[in-house]
């Protein structure tokens, strides 16, 4: 189905419910579809008893921005999310697109080729006549936060640390930054990034449900004068001027804070960091719904990263918000079983 960009660039948080199709494991058990997609909704219902299928069952609905169902393509995921904001990128717009699930439900399925179609598109509008002459470049970075500190994944996962401004702005000392020239370079970067998530016990899934990651691509505006000091230096991203920036963040799987059968004390340990982070983004979120003055960034380092992409010029803000209240018995639910 075609999906429609709202008629408006600025609606300020929006979200989107992708379905995935039930996997082999599930479709080998014979397992009930128990989520219905139809137009900006879904409803879900109990798991039918194979004695009965005709036995009626509560079913519950929620309505989102958007809904997408199986049969909608990754490109089309691009089209209907993170494309309209990509103009914006260029007009001081700091944009987050993070995906948010339980481990298994398709988050790094969905956000993996999305950073990708977003460079493609920032460097077509970089190279158009209107951006070619203002010195403009796309720069990459990729790091993790995990267990409430922060890794570069592209330098040997080096640990970081964040300060801020006196303009509000995060700063992570000593991130490494990558100039994007082509789209192949953000697809080597992804995997080299991917290959230098958190490791835990188990199979890949796993380890990559611990952490959440976050790659950032920023469009900096670079002077020939600071561009001339950077061979002296050779630190040319830190010379360039922050534009505009967009953040694509595959968080730790949702589950993990109610996640009460693991005895292990580490990924307990992880599990409550996870959960407190996951619980900080809501409050924020929460606060910023409420036109609240005071935003409690300081919850979580992953709240703290994503300090500046919540005020001032960002995406993020009052619009639609009405949406994303029916999912938030849910997400009460998640928090309120952990504790
Ligand atoms: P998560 O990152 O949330 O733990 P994954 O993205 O790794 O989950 O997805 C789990 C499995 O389901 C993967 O094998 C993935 O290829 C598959 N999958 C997820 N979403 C879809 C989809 N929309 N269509 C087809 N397969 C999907
Ligand atoms: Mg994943």
């Amino acid at each position: 189905k075609e999906i429609v960009p709202r008629e408006n660039n600025v609606a300020k948080i929006r979200v989107v419910v992708r379905k995935r199709p039930l996997n082999k494991k599930e479709l080998s058990r014979r397992e009930d579809d128990v989520v219905t997609v139809y137009d900006n909704a879904l409803t879900v219902h109990e798991p039918k008893l194979k004695v009965d299928l005709t036995a009626y069952v509560e079913k519950h609905e929620f309505c989102f921005d958007a809904v997408l169902g199986e049969d909608v393509s990754n490109d089309e995921v691009y089209r209907g999310t993170v494309e309209p904001i990509i103009p914006t990128i260029f007009q001081r717009t700091k944009a987050t697109c993070f995906a948010y699930g339980q481990t298994g439900s398709g988050k790094t399925f969905t956000m993996k080729p999305l950073p990708i179609r977003a460079a493609e598109d920032l460097l077509r509008l970089l190279h158009q006549t209107v951006y070619r002459n203002q010195r403009f470049k796309l720069w990459l970075s990729y790091f993790e936060i995990y267990g409430g500190k922060l890794f570069d994944l592209l330098c040997d996962r080096k640990k970081l640390c964040m300060r801020e401004d006196g303009r509000q702005q995060v700063c992570i000392v000593g991130l490494q930054e990558f100039e994007v020239r082509d789209v192949q370079i953000v697809k080597d970067y992804i995997e080299r990034g991917n290959g230098a998530r958190s490791t835990g016990s188990t199979g890949a899934n796993e380890e990559s449900s611990r952490s959440h990651a976050i790659l950032q691509l920023v469009v900096k505006k670079h002077s020939e004068k600071k561009d001339m000091r950077q061979n002296t230096d050779g630190n040319e991203a830190k010379n360039g001027k922050v534009v505009g920036k967009i953040s694509f963040i595959d968080l730790a799987g949702s589950e993990r804070g109610a996640d009460t059968t693991d005895n292990d004390r580490q990924t307990r340990i992880e599990g409550a960091e996870i959960n407190k982070s996951l619980l900080a983004l809501k409050e924020c979120i929460r606060a910023l719904d409420n036109d609240k003055l005071h935003i409690p960034f300081r919850g979580s380092k992953l709240t703290e990263v994503l300090r500046d992409s919540f005020v001032g010029n960002s995406k993020t803000g009052k619009k639609s918000f009405k949406k994303w209240k029916c999912e938030e018995g849910s997400i009460t639910k998640l928090t309120t079983s952990s504790t």
